[in-house]
């Protein structure tokens, strides 16, 4: 049996890891039959159009970073009317900075959580500080410098004595520091989308949305 989340990835032809554990090993099921559910063919679906293409990287990200449609054309949106704070930037590196300055993506991203939605509900039950103050919130934005740290109550927790042993095999992204033995981790700096290095053209999301 293969979840709905599996049949995302299969549909988008593309590993997002909505999965946890699963998605790191032979189990996954793009490694397994990497083609579109519900068809007999092996094979992907011929020409795709402008407009498909753009609905599908936009299909992509929303997933990757598991929003919902609103919240997903709503940091589209912003960028595209210049309501961006860092506008100065490509269109592509406003929209990755923003997404990967998220509070659940960072906890994802430092290796605390196996999955977004597992990052999610983590900050969610409020397990980790920032800057030494509880914060809760999905979707705060994190900026250069700030430094996120499991809570001190909730470091006792199995959950989190069994991540240190699950930690000893992960590396970081250059953008982050991670202490593994104390489960803190800093933002060196916000990455380009070049450094986030996510399976997305952002270019086709742009250009879903203008028309
Ligand atoms: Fe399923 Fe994860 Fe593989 Fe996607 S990456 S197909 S969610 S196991």
């Amino acid at each position: 049996m293969i979840g709905p989340k599996c049949k995302i990835c299969r549909r988008l032809g593309v590993k997002l890891f909505l999965k946890g554990e699963r998605c790191f090993g032979q189990k996954c099921e793009i490694i397994k039959r990497n083609y579109p559910p519900g068809i007999r063919s092996k094979k992907r679906g011929g020409k795709i159009s402008e407009y498909g293409k753009g609905l599908m990287e936009k299909q992509k990200a929303k997933n990757w970073y598991n929003l919902s449609e609103s919240q997903f054309a709503s940091y589209v949106n912003n960028i595209l009317s210049g309501g961006s704070k860092d506008s100065n930037l490509s269109t592509g590196d406003q929209l990755m900075r923003i997404l990967e300055s998220r509070f659940d993506n960072v906890v994802f991203r430092l290796g605390f959580a196996a999955s977004h939605s597992e990052a999610r509900q983590m900050v969610n039950h409020g397990h980790f500080t920032v800057n030494g103050k509880k914060v809760d919130i999905p979707s705060y934005e994190l900026i250069e410098g700030d430094e996120i740290e499991v809570k001190k109550e909730s470091r006792e927790m199995p959950k989190f004595q069994e991540l240190k042993k699950t930690l000893k095999g992960f590396t970081a992204p250059l953008w982050l520091t991670l202490d593994k033995d104390n489960l803190k981790g800093k933002v060196v700096k916000l990455p380009t989308a070049e450094e986030a290095n996510i399976p997305i053209e952002t270019s086709l999301i742009f250009e879903f949305y203008s028309k």
